[in-house]
This record gives C-alpha cells, sequence and structure tokens, in this order.
C-alpha cells in the first residue's frame, strides 16, 4: 500500500459532513457556505431558510416541515416562496 496518502488538510473537513447536508438540501451558493462556517462557535443562530435574515425571536419565526427538513422562516411570505421552490424535490 505505497500509494496511500494521509488527507492533507484535515482542519479543512471539520464541518464538511453538516455543510454538504445543507448544501444538497438548499441549494447553497459556495459564498453561503462560507457564510455558515461562521455559525459554530458562538451560539446556534436561526436565520430564516429563504432571504437568510437572522431571526431575532424565533416566537415569531415561522417553522415548517419541507421535504422531510426542518425550516425557520422570518415571514409567512418567505415560507411560501421556500416551499414553492422546494416542493417536488
Ligand atoms: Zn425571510
Amino acid at each position: 500500500m505505497e500509494d496511500y496518502k494521509e488527507p492533507e488538510d484535515e482542519a479543512d473537513i471539520y464541518s464538511e459532513e453538516s455543510r454538504s447536508e445543507l448544501v444538497e438540501d438548499g441549494e447553497m451558493s459556495p459564498e453561503e457556505e462560507g457564510f455558515m462556517e461562521g455559525f459554530e462557535g458562538e451560539g446556534r443562530k436561526i436565520v430564516c431558510a429563504k432571504c437568510k435574515k437572522i431571526i431575532i425571536d424565533p416566537d415569531v419565526a415561522i417553522e415548517a416541515e419541507i421535504n422531510n427538513e426542518e425550516y425557520m422562516f422570518c415571514s409567512e411570505e418567505c415560507y411560501q416562496s421556500f416551499k414553492e421552490e422546494h416542493r417536488d424535490e
């Protein structure tokens, strides 16, 4: 097994699993992926799944399950719009 190589950048894959999940589910661009990286470490912020706005008060957010995934939305408008985009997936 001389050709076996250790992964080169172990530090880079620390959250690969959770991030790739999000990419599959939500068609995220690389920019948004980078945005997600800042999430861990300072508590979990809730953002609107549609417009990415931070939801300051989770009590007024709309919580919905779409394609067996839980999402939070800042408004009914975002929820409807997101649902339209993700149906039949
Ligand atoms: Zn929103």
